[in-house]
C-alpha cells in the first residue's frame, strides 16, 4: 500500500483568507448599499508595464515562426535575462556572475522547492509573524522549527540571541507582513550568526524594489560575508506586476558550500531534474523589465503603491496608532487600537467602515493584536478608506 506523507497532518488548515471572504460575503449581504474596500490583499492591481507587453508580443510572434521558434530552454534561463539581473546587482554594488543566477517562475516555489537541498534532520528558524510558506513547507516534511519572535519591541526585526540554535534561517526584507524592513547592522548580526554556526540564511527579497532609503540594503550580499551563507530569492511579482505572469529568480553564490558541497552546484541538478523553466516569452517581458525604459515604467507603478503606502501610514500618525511599514514597503502592520485582537479589528472596521484587511493573527501568534493593511489599491480607494477609518477612530 502507498504510504502517504504524515506530515502534511501537521500543516494547519490556512482558515485565513476563507474565513476573511466569509465575513466580507456576509457583511455585503446585509448591508448592499456599502461599498467595501479591500486593504487585505497582497496582489498587485496595476498593468504591466507596456514596454514588457512589447516584448511579450515579439516574444509570441517569433514563436509562430519556423526561423525564429524556440523549443525547450535551459533551465536555468537564457543568458540575455540572467545578464540583465547580474547586471541589475551592479546597481547595488554587488557583483554576481550570471551562473548564480537561476530564473524561475516566482518565489514562492523556489522558496518551497529549495528545501529540497537540505536534509531533514535540519532546525529552522522562522520569524514570528511570517510569510506562512517557510513555516508550511518544512512541516510537510516534518523539520524542527524554532520561532524568532518579532514585537513592538524590536520592531518585528528579531535578532540572533545567545543561545539560538538552528541551521536554516528564513529572513523577508521588506517583510510580509510587518513592512519592516532590516538595516545593515541588523542583517550583518544574521550573516555573522550564520558563519559562525554554518548556518544558510534564505532571504527573501521579493519587497526590494519598494526600498527608498539609501542607508538600507536591497540585497544581503550588499552585507560581507553574505555570499558564504546566504541564497536569495527574489521575484517580479510585486516589483513589476508579475504576479499572474510569473517569473522570479534566485541568487545562489557559487561561495555557498556546506559539507563539502556546492549549493550551487545542487541547485543547478535540482532544477534542471525537476524544473523545465520559465517560458520565452515570460523571459523576454522580464528581460523588458530590466532595461532602463522598464526600469523607468515600473518604477512609476512602485511610487503609486507607495504613495498609498504613506497616505495609510500618515493616517496612522495622525491617529496616534502604532505602525512599522509603509515607508519602503507596500505593506503597514499596525497595533489594532483600543487593545482589540486581530479578528475584534477586522470586525470592526469592515462593520463600521467597510474597509477590509488582514487579521495579525493569521501570520503567527506574535501577529495577534495587529493588523495588515495594502497599498495595492487605487489612490481614490486608500483616500476614502483613510477617511472612514479616520473617521471612525476619532468618533467619540
Ligand atoms: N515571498 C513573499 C514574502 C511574498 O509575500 C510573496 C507573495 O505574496 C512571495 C514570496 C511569492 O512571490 P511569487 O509571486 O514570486 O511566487
Amino acid at each position: 500500500m502507498a504510504k502517504v506523507n504524515k506530515n502534511y497532518k501537521n500543516v494547519s488548515e490556512s482558515y485565513l483568507f476563507s474565513n476573511i471572504a466569509k465575513r466580507v460575503n456576509d457583511f455585503s449581504k446585509t448591508n448592499p448599499d456599502k461599498t467595501i474596500i479591500k486593504m487585505g490583499i497582497g496582489d498587485v492591481t496595476k498593468p504591466l508595464a507596456p514596454l514588457v507587453v512589447d516584448a511579450m508580443k515579439k516574444a509570441a510572434a517569433e514563436m509562430g515562426n519556423k526561423e525564429t521558434f524556440r523549443g525547450y530552454g535551459p533551465e536555468q534561463g537564457y543568458s540575455f535575462l540572467k545578464e540583465k539581473i547580474s547586471d541589475y546587482y551592479k546597481t547595488m554594488g554587488v557583483s554576481i556572475d550570471s551562473d548564480e543566477v537561476f530564473v524561475s517562475d516566482g518565489a514562492k516555489s523556489d522558496v518551497a522547492n529549495l528545501t529540497d537541498i537540505f536534509a531533514n534532520d535540519n532546525t529552522i528558524i522562522i520569524p514570528d509573524p511570517v510569510y506562512p510558506v517557510y513555516l508550511d513547507s518544512n512541516i510537510m516534511l516534518g523539520r524542527k522549527v524554532v520561532f524568532i519572535d518579532g514585537n513592538k519591541q524590536n520592531g518585528f526585526l528579531p535578532l540572533p540571541y545567545d543561545g539560538l540554535q538552528g541551521d536554516i534561517i528564513y529572513l523577508c526584507s521588506p517583510n510580509n507582513p510587518t513592512g519592516a524592513v532590516y538595516d545593515r547592522d541588523g542583517l550583518k548580526k544574521w550573516v555573522d550568526f550564520a558563519n559562525a554556526n554554518g548556518a544558510v540564511i534564505l532571504y527573501d527579497a521579493a519587497y526590494e524594489s519598494f526600498i527608498k532609503d539609501k542607508s538600507l540594503p536591497r540585497s544581503i550580499y550588499e552585507i560581507q560575508g553574505a555570499k558564504e551563507c546566504a541564497i536569495e530569492l527574489c521575484s517580479l511579482s510585486k516589483t513589476a506586476g508579475f504576479t499572474g505572469t510569473r517569473c522570479g529568480y534566485t541568487i545562489v553564490p557559487k561561495a555557498l558550500v556546506r559539507e563539502d558541497m556546492s549549493l550551487n552546484a545542487m541547485w543547478f541538478r535540482r532544477q534542471s531534474t525537476k524544473f523545465n523553466g520559465v517560458s520565452y516569452i515570460v523571459q523576454r517581458g522580464a528581460e523588458a523589465v530590466f532595461t532602463p525604459e522598464g526600469q523607468k515604467q515600473n518604477q512609476e507603478n512602485i511610487e503609486y503603491y507607495a504613495e498609498n503606502a504613506e497616505i495609510i501610514a500618515r493616517t496612522l500618525t495622525d491617529l496616534g496608532i502604532w505602525f512599522s511599514g509603509g515607508i519602503n514597503s507596500p505593506y503597514v502592520w499596525l497595533k489594532c487600537p483600543g487593545g482589540m485582537s486581530s479578528w475584534e479589528f477586522f470586525d470592526f472596521l469592515l462593520n463600521n467602515a467597510a474597509v477590509v484587511g488582514t487579521p495579525g493573527s493569521g501570520f503567527g501568534k506574535c501577529g495577534e493584536g495587529y493588523f495588515r493593511l495594502t497599498a495595492f489599491n487605487t489612490r481614490e480607494n486608500t483616500i476614502e478608506a483613510m477617511d472612514r477609518i479616520k473617521r471612525l477612530l476619532t468618533k467619540k
